[in-house]
């Protein structure tokens, strides 16, 4: 295999890397990144100011100046794009046009029109990892450019995530799929497997709406046990809200930690509870509790569901259903805390997605330009 050596990472603008504001993305990409670095590659991470990780060495990370674009998933569908200005998003592009030579493959890891836009006029490939299902009609246009233009330029976490493109499903109606998968692994050395639970259930996420922690409140209301809660606070209003309609939830909320830190309390619980209100895209925080030897209890929505099997490493229940999360809750005894860790090391490792990462940046340098399928040749209007 004829591997690309240099690797040039445009990372996320939602927030800087460390923050906790850029959710599942920031692991992943500091994940892979060590991981290629491990391999003897070459890896620069443009990122958004402030961004730090002391798991990358001093000078992988280059910084860039500029305002973050809005959460994607606080738009309407049909908002127009919006750059706020300076923009963060142009200036790490910017900053990558003036790199482009020196690297033979540049990663994209944003949500954002203009990063999706500007593949036609680099010069060095990009693809494309996309974090989020369907949630703008300009964004999901500027994918459907790429999938016709750049036949396998673009990447998805799972199956449900590109379920959520019409683009995707039409294309997939006609027998064929437009996206690579790339589920995300992680590094099994830093997880620690805990043989049993302490009884408290664990709710680990960006603390938003589309995350349902309002549903996790009622279960904590309704069983009575309490929770733990760890992660980044992207929307204060709404964690006010849920702490005064559940007064009653035994809410215990430590903060974004460090891996180290969060793995530690996450391994005591006896579940990890997830009640997205959207189509999680992956939620790598299901693979670190397994990895932990956390059983998951999620609804059947998105991403979480594919990674958890039913009854031996978890529970899928109906989506929104919390009454069916409580008696998932009383079945954890059934479960093998073991079986957990194991369905990590064997499908969810950081060796098993750097191999696949590798697999498919393989395939785009040795075709760079490949041809475009029906209708890629087309004037594409936006
Ligand atoms: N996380 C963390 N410390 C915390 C809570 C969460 O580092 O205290 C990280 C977690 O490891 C995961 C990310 O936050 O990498 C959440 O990602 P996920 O894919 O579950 O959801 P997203 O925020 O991307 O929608």
């Amino acid at each position: 295999m004829i591997c690309p050596r240099r690797f040039l990472f445009v990372s996320t603008p939602v927030g800087p890397l460390g923050s906790g504001g850029g959710g599942g993305v920031e692991l992943n990409l500091v994940n892979l990144a060590r991981s290629l670095l491990e391999r003897r590659a070459e890896v620069c991470v443009l990122a958004p100011e402030g961004s730090h990780s002391a798991d990358l060495p001093e000078g992988v990370i280059e910084t860039v100046t500029g305002l973050p674009p809005p959460y994607a998933q606080s738009q309407r569908r049909d908002q127009p794009v919006c750059l706020s200005t300076p923009s963060l998003v142009a200036n790490l592009w910017q900053r990558a046009a003036q790199l482009q030579d020196q690297f033979e493959l540049i990663v994209n890891w944003s949500y954002d029109w203009l990063s999706f836009y500007l593949t036609d006029f680099f010069r060095t490939p990009v693809v494309h990892i996309v974090s989020m299902g369907s949630l703008s009609d300009a964004v999901d246009l500027a994918l459907e450019h790429i999938a016709y233009r750049y036949p396998g330029r673009l990447a998805v976490h799972s199956r449900a995530q590109a379920q959520t493109f019409a683009f995707a499903r039409a294309q997939m109606a006609a027998g064929r799929d437009p996206f690579v998968y790339l589920p995300c692994g992680v590094d099994l050395s830093r997880y620690d497997f805990v043989p049993e639970g302490n009884g408290a259930l664990c709710w680990v996420g960006r603390i938003a709406p589309e995350k349902g922690l309002e549903d996790c409140a009622a279960l904590a209301e309704k069983t009575g046990r309490p929770v733990l809660l760890l992660g980044h606070l992207q929307d204060p209003a709404y964690w006010q809200q849920i702490q005064k309609r559940y007064p009653r939830a035994q809410l215990d909320y430590r903060g974004f930690l460090p891996t180290s830190q969060m793995q530690q309390l996450l391994g005591q619980c006896s579940a990890l509870i997830m009640t997205p209100k959207w189509v999680e895209a992956f939620g790598l925080v299901a693979v670190e509790a397994l990895a932990c030897g956390v059983p998951v209890i999620t609804y059947r929505r998105g991403g979480p569901a594919e990674i958890v099997s039913d009854g031996e490493t978890g529970w899928v229940v109906e989506p929104d259903d919390v009454a069916a999360l409580a008696r998932a809750v009383e079945r954890l005894d059934s479960l093998d805390r073991s079986r957990c860790r194991h369905q990590v090391e064997q499908h969810y490792s950081l060796p098993a997605m750097t191999e696949r990462f590798l697999a498919w940046s393989e395939q785009i340098v040795r075709n760079p330009i490949p041809a475009a399928r029906e209708g890629g040749d087309r004037q594409w209007y936006y």
